[in-house]
């Protein structure tokens, strides 16, 4: 891994995005940049190699790019986290608030490894009230989370007290 790489050159900062006032930080650039790209998949692999993570669960959409290529890489199950209506077989569902809205996100149960380790990943931790959701859907699913990954966090917004007791770790964070 290459230790001088600066992953913020490769994310790109838009103001006033989706609303006024809102600093919003893109990793489309970083997907564009095939050295950025590999970066934090290797970064991620090099973390999570020496630990037992059994499977990796993402949340639709961004996280899903993220995930399938470190799933890949791992030789572990990936398990996709979807809005409301997405998935076609059995679901479990949870409901949960946003700043401005509800919103419903799933999981199918089925793919969840019973009594397993279950690390689950999104591209950017905000709020921290999605990955809350999806950590009560893993478990209700009879697996466990020992830590969620996001290549992107926002301390500032709170979210490892939403997030308690699951230790959270970011490749880059933003004050
Ligand atoms: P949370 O539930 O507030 O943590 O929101 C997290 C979700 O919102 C993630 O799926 C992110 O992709 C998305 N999100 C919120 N803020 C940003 C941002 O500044 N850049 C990219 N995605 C964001």
């Amino acid at each position: 891994m290459n230790t001088a790489f600066n992953l913020d050159d490769y994310i790109r900062k838009v103001p006033d995005f989706p609303n006024k006032g809102v600093l919003f930080y893109d990793i489309t650039s970083i997907l564009a940049t095939p050295k950025a790209f590999r970066y934090c998949i290797d970064s991620m692999v090099d973390i999570y190699t020496d630990k037992t993570i059994d499977a990796v669960a993402a949340i639709e959409a961004r996280g899903f790019l993220f995930a399938a290529p470190f799933a890949d890489r791992m030789q572990i199950p990936l398990i996709l986290i979807r809005k409301k209506g997405k998935l076609p077989g059995k679901t479990l569902s949870k409901k949960y608030q946003l700043e401005y809205a509800d919103a419903e996100i799933e999981i199918h149960p089925d793919d969840v490894p019973s009594g397993k380790r279950v690390l689950l990943l999104d591209d950017l931790i905000a709020t921290g009230g999605t990955l809350k959701a999806a950590t009560e859907l893993i478990v209700q699913s009879g697996a466990s989370v020992p830590e969620i990954f996001g290549v992107v966090g926002l301390p500032f917004l709170n979210y490892a007290a939403v997030l308690d007791p699951v230790p959270i770790r970011t490749l880059i964070q933003y004050h």
